[in-house]
């Protein structure tokens, strides 16, 4: 466990890697990998993640710089969501590089401070790093094909299963869910 200061998550627990070894000595180098089984799903985080005891395989060279630890190396994982436009599940592999400088806190100019990760408790937390590069490959707008049909806008049938579905008269019930949508709005902009 490391410092009470910062509540660490999961994943910072599983990817902190001691480098003690290399403090202080500009040159020396070490590779590590490690794998570890993703952490629960974030609720509301973003649509393609790693489930729950899947992999997440993390290789990276940390290297002894004069201003701290410099790590970087790539994380792959699988990732899975759902399309944006029908719900079917997509998956997606990652391969994302990791790239940080994790500095001697002394080395850390005042004005620097915000914008640095400082090398704390002799190792560095990669969790974070994995978890950026994880959501910046992910798929914002998931599709399980580029030309996914989705669901129909009125009745939210799955396109896919019948490219012919349509509808040539109004469903009664639609409207007057119509009907009461619109209402909805017309009072709306009286408030307004
Ligand atoms: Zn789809
Ligand atoms: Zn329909």
């Amino acid at each position: 466990m490391s410092s009470d200061a910062t509540p660490s998550t999961p994943l910072d627990t599983a990817l902190q890697f001691d480098a003690i070894d290399l403090v202080g000595r500009p040159g020396s180098h070490r590779r590590v990998e490690r794998t570890i089984p993703a952490p629960p799903r974030e609720a509301g985080g973003i649509a393609m993640q790693v489930p729950e005891g899947q992999d997440i395989a993390v290789e990276a060279e940390l290297e002894s710089v004069v201003e701290g630890i410099y790590v970087h190396g790539t994380v792959t994982a699988h990732l899975e969501g759902e399309c944006s436009r029908c719900l079917d599940p997509v998956d997606q592999d990652v391969s994302a590089r990791l790239d940080e400088l994790f500095m001697y806190p002394e080395k850390v100019r005042a004005e620097e401070k915000e914008d640095s990760v400082l090398f704390e408790d002799d190792a560095v937390n990669v969790g974070p790093l994995v978890r950026d590069a994880l959501a910046m490959e992910a798929d914002e707008r998931p599709l399980c094909r580029e030309d996914c049909p989705g669901l129909c806008g009125q009745c939210g049938f799955r396109m896919e299963d019948d490219p012919d579905h349509h509808h040539d008269v109004i469903d009664p019930r639609f409207a007057a869910l119509q009907g009461l949508l619109e209402d909805d709005a017309e009072t709306k902009n009286e408030e307004a």
